[in-house]
């Protein structure tokens, strides 16, 4: 991994006898090795070492915070449209390094080159050319008033920080990055320690495109290096995307120096199949809701419920159409579900699973390890159970893995309440061929994200957050630049100082 791959240099210098590269921290405009705790990053399908990582440790954090500072500074003074011209060559940089930087974000989920290819990159990519185009419309308002002129001015709020999940790593960082820089904050960004090694390709592609060092910087580190940059005094701003009992603890933290939080944290959703609905399009939805880059995706709809009279053929060609899923190497072009991103967490998974039949759920496909010839990670079948209670465990927790819940359903008051009986909040979805019906489910259920006939889709003009524990906040839209920005009142007398002081 060290070295020229597809031209983009990538992870760093070796260490000592074992030749694994080391996957630094950038810092300040370099790559840079932490002084902290190291560990051994694994490739999840191989199951074989790929890189050693070192945390930042206080001393990084310091150094990070003070180049933060210098370069926040000269960033901000840029214009809108001056910092939209980097982002916009930043997009540019990462879509010419498509292949190389999928390529890696394999390497590092074990999630197939064939989603890789054509969505991690881009969504990136995406979100920073939206961003680059808003940056120079960031503005106020101007309040009429008889004797005062008052605007209103957005302002950056200065340093931010990011703390990544593992299951989608560049498109996370590029979702928090673009709307914290084009508002003219710097971001701290702390990856997953499962994926180190997309955030600092990130971090050089910004470089390359003109970005002042110390505006974007990678902090490689467990839960204690995101602790510490949610605790520090010199953060504004902390954006998640994890659990929601690490939403709640970067909470806690944050709100010693009370700073503005964004939480994009997990979810169970509700996918509803109505009696009227396309078949073939709502099983196409539902798989791709519980299988895509094998079912590790916060917003799938994991509890499927499906209108009594449709189920039957709902039931025959889903498991038609999973028995033809390919899991296997995710390098491999063909495959179409991947490795679990860690032994651990295919165990959880499977646990999961065990648990199911366990509780008297009925398994239609899957159920079990797949075994995969030369390869040592996890690799779960897709998984999918019929006759599921609201009660059992696989219905109320989230997997995190392709395990799908087909809940039968009879009428629409009844799957309303059943699907918002959660204290998730994150997505939802119907499928009906009547309009009016859709609305009014989508007005109904309780999440933060509804889609009527398809599921999953989240193009960067539309603002993605979860309701209830699934979230506080938004990212993407234009409502995320509001999560980066502080509203400044100016109040400009134009009479005189109304004073009954003698
Ligand atoms: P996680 O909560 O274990 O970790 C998330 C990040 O938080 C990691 O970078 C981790 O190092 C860091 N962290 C852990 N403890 C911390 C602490 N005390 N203080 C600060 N940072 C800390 O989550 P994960 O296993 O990486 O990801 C899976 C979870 O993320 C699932 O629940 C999934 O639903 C959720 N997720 C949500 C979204 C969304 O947009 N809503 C997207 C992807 C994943």
């Amino acid at each position: 991994m060290s070295g020229a791959l597809n031209g983009v240099a990538v992870g760093g210098v070796a260490s000592g006898d074992d030749g694994l590269p080391w996957i630094d921290s950038h810092i300040g405009g370099q790559r840079v090795r932490g002084g902290g705790a190291v560990w051994v990053k694994q490739d999840p399908a191989r199951g074989t070492p790929i890189g050693r990582v070192a945390a930042a440790d206080a001393a990084d954090i310091g150094t990070a915070i003070a180049a933060a500072r210098d370069g926040q500074a000269r960033w901000a003074a840029l214009s809108g449209a001056e910092r939209g011209r980097v982002l916009q060559r930043a997009a540019a940089l990462l879509r010419a390094r498509n292949d190389a930087l999928a390529a890696l974000e394999v390497a590092d989920t074990g999630k197939p080159i064939q989603e890789a290819a054509v969505v991690d990159v881009a969504s990136g990519a995406d979100c920073i050319e939206y961003y680059a185009g808003l940056a120079a419309q960031l503005n106020g308002q101007q309040l009429p008033h008889p004797n005062a002129l008052i605007y209103t001015r957005r302002e950056p709020l200065g340093l931010c920080v990011g703390i990544g999940a593992w299951n989608y790593p560049l498109q996370i960082a590029c979702w928090k990055s673009a709307p914290a820089l084009a508002a003219g904050n710097a971001m701290l960004f702390k990856p997953s320690e499962l994926t180190p090694s997309t955030a600092v390709e990130l971090a050089e592609v910004y470089l390359e495109a003109g970005l002042p060092p110390g505006v974007f910087q990678v902090l490689q580190g467990q839960g204690p290096t995101g602790e510490a940059l949610a605790l520090h005094p010199e953060v504004a701003k902390v954006s998640l995307t994890g659990s929601v009992p690490t939403g709640k603890k970067v909470m806690a933290a944050a709100a010693g120096t009370l700073k503005r939080v964004t939480m994009e944290l997990g979810g169970k959703s509700a996918l509803i199949v109505c009696e009227d609905a396309e078949l073939e399009e709502a099983v196409s939805a539902a798989m791709l809701a519980n299988f895509y880059t094998q079912g590790e995706i916060c917003t799938n709809g994991t509890r499927v419920f499906v209108q009594r009279a449709l189920l039957p053929r709902f039931l025959a060609r889903l498991a038609e159409r999973t028995a033809l899923l390919r899991v296997g190497d995710p390098a491999d072009p063909a495959t179409e579900v991947g490795a679990m991103i860690s032994a651990a967490h295919g165990e959880k998974v499977l646990g999961l699973i065990r648990r199911g039949v366990e509780e008297g759920a009925t398994l239609l496909c899957g159920g079990g390890r797949v075994d995969v010839p030369g390869l040592a990670g996890c690799f779960v079948a897709p998984t999918v159970f019929t006759d599921c209670r609201d009660e059992m465990t696989l219905v109320r927790e989230e997997i995190f893995g392709p395990v799908m819940s087909v809940l039968a359903f009879d009428d629409e008051a009844e799957v309303i309440r059943r699907a918002n009986a959660t204290r998730f909040g994150l997505a939802a979805g119907v499928f009906t061929r009547d309009i009016a019906r859709g609305h009014r489910m989508a007005a109904a259920l309780a999440a933060g994200v509804c889609w009527i006939n398809n599921y999953n889709i989240t193009p960067v003009e539309m603002p993605f957050g979860g309701a209830r524990e699934s979230g506080i906040g938004h990212e993407n839209g234009q409502v995320a630049l509001d999560h980066y920005t502080q509203l400044k009142s100016v109040y400009l007398e134009l009479g005189r100082v109304a004073c009954s002081y003698r």
